[in-house]
């Protein structure tokens, strides 16, 4: 029995800014600030919080931010004009249109409008396509947040099998791809699983990283992981708890307590890849900037 090393993402991203920060420096000495915009429709709660952070982190880090706030009766050729804008305008480098979109929007015409040069989010086509190559210009925030956290705890994944369990768009099908790319935090065997496959618990115990991500409180219990294994939670679920002031608090896809004491390394929730995210979007839009800025 052994007690898992936490995978901290505040940790992390914090080595991951401090980079960033001396890299926003350069671009400012050329007369260049990165600038990032976020478009929101409509007034759900959650995408709201997530629209403040993002505008918060970019204003610590000295980055141009700006939030578009668009009512929930927002057409689709309202919403497809403001892309176009966001497009054309040069004090923008990276921008997002905050998902999931009110209903009688289609989330993939508008994601199909962003100029792939400001795709930050890394949801076009193009990008996807450039991704799964080995060729990318982006990498998704959430998956390219995990591989940081892999690389920089001194993970090794090359030759190790890597099981995937979610098959998202956002989440399970990127860090899949991601794996089995050449290259370093990369080079796995991979696995990817979803709600169909049989005996799961067979597949992830042959995980030497297992990663999670498919919104289901503690889905994933001791019995279903290798002794040793390195285990990464994306799953983020809201659970009722009378004894937490807000009367609910967040739990993952693992059973943390029983698992931490089988794997040799485990990201917690909170805290764990939560942080990853929104750091490796600021990294994303820094990145398009350097990229025009060198005419790429
Ligand atoms: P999603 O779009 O709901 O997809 C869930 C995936 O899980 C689907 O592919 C589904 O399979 C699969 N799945 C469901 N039950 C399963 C089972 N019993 N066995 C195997 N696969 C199963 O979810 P998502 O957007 O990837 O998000 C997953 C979780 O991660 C959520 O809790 C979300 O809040 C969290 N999340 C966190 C962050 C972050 O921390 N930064 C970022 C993104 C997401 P089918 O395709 O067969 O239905």
């Amino acid at each position: 029995m052994m007690t898992a090393k936490l995978i901290l993402g505040k940790e992390v991203s914090g080595n991951i800014y401090a980079e960033l920060r001396e890299r926003i420096a350069t671009l400012k000495a050329k007369g260049i600030t990165p600038g990032l915009a976020v478009v929101l429709v409509g007034d759900d709660p959650a995408s709201q919080v997530y629209v403040r952070m993002k505008g918060k982190k970019c204003e610590e880090l000295g980055m141009h931010s700006v939030t578009v706030v668009l009512p929930k009766e927002t057409t689709q050729a309202e919403l497809l004009a403001k892309v176009a804008e966001l497009n054309r305008d040069p004090a923008i480098h990276g921008f997002l249109v905050q998902l999931p979109l009110p209903k009688g929007l289609d989330e993939e015409a508008v994601i199909n409008a962003i100029d792939p040069a400001k795709d930050v989010d890394c949801f076009h086509p193009y990008n996807v396509g450039k991704m799964l190559i080995g060729e990318p210009d982006f990498l998704p925030a959430t998956p390219a947040g995990i591989q940081q956290m892999l690389v920089r705890s001194g993970v090794e994944t090359a030759g190790r099998h890597v099981v995937v369990v979610g098959r998202s768009n956002i989440v399970g099908k990127p860090m899949a791809a991601m794996m089995l790319q050449k290259g370093r935090g990369a080079d796995a065997t991979v696995t990817i699983t979803n709600s169909k496959t049989r005996d799961l618990p067979a597949i992830t115990r042959q995980a030497d990283i297992l990663v999670v991500a498919i919104g289901k409180p503690k889905f994933i219990t001791a019995d279903m992981v290798k002794e040793g294994a390195v285990v990464i939670d994306v799953g983020t679920n809201r659970v009722p708890d009378a004894t937490a002031p807000k009367g609910s608090r967040l739990v993952g896809d693992v059973d943390f307590e029983v698992v931490k004491e089988k794997a040799a390394a485990i990201t917690p929730v909170p805290g764990g890849v939560g942080p990853m995210t929104i750091c490796m979007l600021m990294a994303n839009t820094v990145h398009a900037a350097e990229k025009r800025a060198s005419g790429q």
